[in-house]
């Protein structure tokens, strides 16, 4: 899968592409025919057990040497102080502009890195090689590059494109269960604003997807590229459609922050889809059957509905200090149908409250 875009000044093209194992990183790089001549390999403790020998192995063909920089694991690392000491050993081992960094990891890795690429020495190549169903899904494709500041998640970053997407689904084999069920969350999402095809088919291969399936793994990760591409492709740094993307994640972020960051954020978006479908249930774009089949299709995949324990005044001061505001305004992703999301800005504190009300 190949995602482009060819004007405006936004020119980017790289492809995604899957394979089993690592052994093909190095043919792939070998066909981008970047200048490096030094590759480091970032990533965080847990996957480097699992995967750095691998994947060093395979790197190691390419003839340049290989390094690595590992950090501990965590959302609590994806913060400026992980990117001065990336930079800081990028400095101490010559590391060029022409050079290479490999995101090996989730989420948190790819953020991480990418926002590192995005600005050591104004900008170094990277390639994604995410591990977790979240990140193969989602956040290796797009560009959007940060970290978290203080308590504010994503405050800082840019979009920066990588110039390969490296997909191993046999990764997710090791994935921890709440990981995987995760990553559903913002597949479930990606059914949804785009794709009600596909939303039916998550649907109908529950027992092949919880049983991880290669086959059904590889079609389901593709299917999510090609959405999260297209969208990309039209509007790369998010001025219109792309807040699409955002469904779930206005409610989603306050209920992470609320929780300080004990609930995955896959978890929290599927919480926060319940909310986008309640909302849209009651504008009557969707039927009663239809929200109740996403509050449904979200306990099958193991995935929350509801959060105990917080207070509801405390979800709507944090959904209204999210960044994503606009004058005042919140920025609400609802369905006009399943497969089919639209921007809203007009979604009342009565509104939010009563939604927040069925979240408890
Ligand atoms: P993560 O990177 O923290 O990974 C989750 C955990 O799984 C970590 O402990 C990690 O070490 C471990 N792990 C990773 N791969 C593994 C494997 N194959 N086997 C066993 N363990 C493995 O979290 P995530 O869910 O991948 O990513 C969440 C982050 O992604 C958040 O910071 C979020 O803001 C960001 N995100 C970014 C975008 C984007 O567009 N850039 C989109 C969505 C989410
Ligand atoms: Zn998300």
């Amino acid at each position: 899968l190949i995602v482009q875009r060819e004007h405006e000044g936004l020119e980017f093209s790289y492809e995604i592409i899957w394979e089993r194992g690592f052994d093909g990183l190095s043919g792939a790089l070998d066909r981008l025919r970047l200048p490096y001549r030094k590759i480091c390999i970032v990533s965080d403790h847990n996957v480097a057990e699992l995967y750095l020998k691998d994947v060093e192995r395979a790197l190691s063909s390419t003839g340049c040497p290989v390094s690595a920089f590992v950090f501990p694991a965590g959302e609590e690392h994806k913060n400026l102080s992980t990117v001065q000491e990336l930079y800081r050993y990028l400095i101490e081992n010559r590391f060029e502009r022409k050079d290479l960094l490999v995101a090996l990891g989730g989420g948190v890795v790819g953020d991480l890195t990418g926002f590192a690429a995005a600005t050591y020495l104004r900008g170094i190549a990277f390639i994604q090689v995410p591990t977790t169903l979240l990140a193969q899904v989602d956040s290796s494709v797009g560009g959007k590059t940060g970290v978290d500041f203080d308590k504010y998640k994503n405050m800082v970053g840019a979009f920066y494109q990588p110039r390969l997407v490296y997909m191993n689904s046999e990764t997710l084999k090791t994935l921890p269960c709440d990981q995987f069920a995760s990553g559903m969350g913002e597949v479930l999402k990606t059914g949804l604003i785009r794709n009600r095809d596909f939303y039916g088919w998550i649907i109908e291969q529950q027992a092949q997807i919880e049983l991880r399936n290669p086959e059904t793994m590889d079609h389901l990760i593709r299917e999510c590229c090609r959405v999260k591409a297209a969208v990309v492709e039209e509007d790369p740094k998010e001025q219109g459609v792309r807040a699409i993307l955002n469904l779930g994640h206005t409610l989603g972020h306050a209920i992470e922050k609320l929780m300080n960051f004990q609930m995955l954020h896959g978890q929290c978006v599927a919480v926060g889809t319940v909310g986008a479908a309640y909302l849209s249930y009651r504008r009557g774009y969707l039927t009663e059957e239809e929200y109740l089949q996403i509050v449904r299709t979200n306990l099958a995949f193991r995935l929350p509905v509801s959060v105990r324990g917080l207070k509801q005044e405390d979800i709507l001061g944090a959904t209204k200090s999210d960044k994503k505001m606009e004058e005042g305004k919140i920025k609400f992703v609802l369905l006009k149908n399943i497969g089919e999301a639209v921007l809203d800005r007009s979604v009342t504190d009565q509104e939010l409250l009563d939604t927040i009300a069925i979240l408890n």
